[in-house]
C-alpha cells in the first residue's frame, strides 16, 4: 500500500513489513516516510484549508454519504485486511467495519448541524441594543494519530468528524497495522480537495513528532497508549490536544447480581479480540457471596472459547498483534501466580498466541492488574464488601469505564457516585460502545471526549460576532 499526500499516491524506497502475527508472514509493504514527507503532508494539509472552509455543508454532508455508500459495499474487503494485520477474529473485524460505517453516517449528520448560539448581550453593562451570536468555524489541520487495534473505527472517528467540521487531516495509523487505514484514506481522497486528507506510514517517533511540532497544526487527536500520550503532550505547545489513552477497567460482580449476565458480560469483556481492547475488562472484582459460583461458571464459558486462525468464522480468540505482546502477558500471568495467585485454566503461549486465561486468587497490587495488561485474561480479586470493591475499582491510575453488576439500585446509585471513570455502566460490561456517545477518561486515561457529536465540537473554535 501507498500514502497519499496532496492527493498523489506516494511511494518510497524504504519499507514497512506489515505481517500478520499468525504466522509472521508478510502481507505487504507500506512506505517508510521521513520527517520530509510529513512536512509535505502537513503543508499540503494547510494549504487545502481554504477550500475546505468554502465547501458547504451540505456538499460536505453529500460527500460523507456518498463515501459510506461506497464503503459499505466493499466493507468485508476491508474486514479481511483488517483480521490479517491484526489477527483480530473476522467475526469482530466485520463489526467494527459495521461500526466506522455508523461512525461515518453520524459524521454525515452530524455536518448538518454544527450550530453556533446567540448571546443576550443586552443582560449585560452597555448591551442593550447590541446582536451577539457566535459562528463555529474549523480548527484548520488535524494530526491524527492511531494505535494497532481498532485499524478503522479508530482512523474514522477522527477523520470523519474533521472533515464533517471542514478541517484538513494528516493521518498516521500504527506501524503494525497500516493497511486498512491507508486503503481507507485512498477510497475517501478522490472524494475530497487535494490535500484534504493525507496519510502517512514511518516510524512514530519521527514522523509522528514532527505532526506534534510542526507550527502549522492546529489540533492534535491522538488515541494510543500512555506514555505516547504524556510524551506528545509535553511537545504539542499551544495546539488543541485530545488524548484517547489506555484503561484498566474493572467488572465488579455484588453479592446481589444476576450472575449469568455477569459471567456473560466478563467472557465478552475479558477475552474480545484477545484483551487488546482499551476498554477490555482487565479486572474483575467479585464479592465474596458469590466469587464461587461466579468463577465455575466464568471457568466454564472461557473453556468452551476457540483459540485459532482469525478467519475462521468460529473463531474466538485470535492471536495477539505480536509474539513480543504474547511475552509481556505470559511474564505478568508468571509473576502474578509467584505471588500467590491460582490458575484455573489457561495460562499457555504459543508464538503471539495466548489461551484465555482465569486466575483467582489474585491480589490488587500485583503487576498484572495494577497496570494495563493486554491479553486474554480474567484476573479474580476477591473482596468482601461494597466499599471495598469500589476501593479496589479507584486504586488505578487509569480512568476509562467501569462496570458494577448489582439489582440493587442503591448500590447502582452508589457506583455512579464512587467510581472514578469516564463511564460507569450498571449490568453491562465496559466493552460496551456506541459510536455516538461522548467517550473518553478519566485520570490517566486521557483528556477529551470522541462519539461523534463532542468530535466535531471538539475539531471546531467558537467565533464571536457583534453588531452594534
Ligand atoms: P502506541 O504504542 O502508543 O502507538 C500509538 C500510535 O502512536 C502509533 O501510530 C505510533 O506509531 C505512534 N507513536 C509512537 N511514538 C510516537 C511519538 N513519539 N510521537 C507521536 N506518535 C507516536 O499504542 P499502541 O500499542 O498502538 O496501542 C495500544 C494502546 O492504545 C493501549 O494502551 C490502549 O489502551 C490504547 N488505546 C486507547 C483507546 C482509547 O480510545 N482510549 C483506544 C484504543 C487503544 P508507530 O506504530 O509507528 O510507533
Amino acid at each position: 500500500m501507498k500514502m497519499i499526500i496532496n492527493g498523489n499516491l506516494v511511494n518510497k524506497d524504504k519499507k514497512i513489513k506489515v505481517k500478520n502475527p499468525v504466522n509472521k508472514s508478510i502481507i505487504d509493504t507500506v512506505p517508510h516516510a521521513e520527517r520530509e514527507d510529513a512536512k509535505k503532508a502537513i503543508h499540503a494539509a494547510n494549504d487545502a484549508k481554504k477550500a475546505m472552509k468554502d465547501m458547504s455543508s451540505r456538499k460536505i454532508s453529500g460527500i460523507l454519504y456518498d463515501i459510506h455508500h461506497d464503503l459499505s459495499k466493499i466493507q468485508d474487503e476491508f474486514a479481511v485486511i483488517i483480521t490479517k494485520e491484526t489477527g483480530k477474529p473476522i467475526r469482530d473485524s466485520k463489526f467494527e467495519m459495521k461500526r466506522s460505517l455508523d461512525t461515518l453516517l453520524f459524521a454525515a449528520e452530524e455536518s448538518k448541524r454544527i450550530y453556533g448560539e446567540t448571546i443576550p448581550l443586552d443582560a449585560g453593562i452597555g448591551g442593550s441594543k447590541i446582536l451577539g451570536f457566535t459562528i463555529k468555524i474549523p480548527m484548520g489541520v488535524l494530526s491524527a494519530i492511531t494505535p494497532f487495534n481498532y485499524p478503522v473505527n479508530l482512523a474514522m472517528h477522527k477523520i470523519a468528524p474533521a472533515i464533517a467540521a471542514k478541517n484538513t487531516v494528516v493521518i498516521k495509523p500504527s506501524h503494525k497495522s497500516p493497511l486498512a487505514a491507508l486503503k481507507l484514506v485512498e477510497l475517501m481522497t478522490p472524494y475530497l480537495p487535494d490535500g484534504v486528507l493525507n496519510s502517512l506510514t514511518g516510524d512514530g517517533k519521527v514522523i509522528g513528532d514532527e505532526m506534534v511540532t510542526n507550527n502549522l497544526v492546529n489540533k492534535i487527536s491522538f488515541t494510543g497508549s500512555v506514555a505516547t500520550g504524556m510524551s506528545i503532550a509535553r511537545k504539542a505547545g499551544f495546539k488543541k490536544l485530545t488524548l484517547e489513552l489506555g484503561g484498566n477497567d474493572p467488572l465488579v460482580v455484588l453479592d446481589d447480581a444476576n450472575i449469568d449476565n455477569a459471567v456473560s458480560a466478563a467472557v465478552r469483556g475479558s477475552y474480545v479480540y484477545a484483551g487488546q481492547v482499551c476498554i477490555a475488562v482487565k479486572r474483575i472484582i467479585t464479592q465474596i457471596g458469590v466469587v464461587d459460583e461466579f468463577t465455575d461458571k466464568l471457568l466454564s464459558e472461557t473453556k468452551k472459547l476457540k483459540l485459532g486462525d482469525p478467519l475462521n468464522p468460529k473463531t474466538d480468540v485470535g492471536p495477539l498483534i505480536d509474539e513480543e505482546a504474547a511475552l509481556k502477558v505470559e511474564n505478568r500471568v508468571k509473576d502474578a501466580l509467584n505471588e500467590g495467585a491460582e490458575l484455573l485454566c489457561g495460562g499457555k503461549r504459543n508464538g503471539a498466541f495466548y489461551e484465555p486465561t482465569v486466575l483467582d486468587k489474585v491480589s490488587p497490587n500485583m503487576e498484572l492488574v495494577l497496570k494495563e495488561t493486554f491479553g486474554p485474561i480474567a484476573p479474580i480479586i476477591r473482596v468482601d464488601s461494597v466499599d471495598e470493591a469500589f476501593e479496589i475499582a479507584n486504586n488505578t491510575p487509569y480512568g476509562l469505564q467501569a462496570s458494577v453488576f448489582t439489582e440493587s439500585i442503591e448500590k447502582a446509585k452508589k457506583a455512579v457516585k464512587s467510581i472514578d471513570a469516564g463511564t460507569v455502566l450498571i449490568n453491562k460490561q465496559s466493552t460496551f460502545r456506541t459510536d455516538n456517545m461522548p467517550f473518553g477518561g478519566f485520570k490517566m486515561s486521557g483528556m477529551g471526549k470522541e462519539g461523534v457529536k463532542y468530535t466535531v465540537e471538539d475539531m471546531t473554535c467558537s467565533k464571536l460576532v457583534i453588531i452594534g
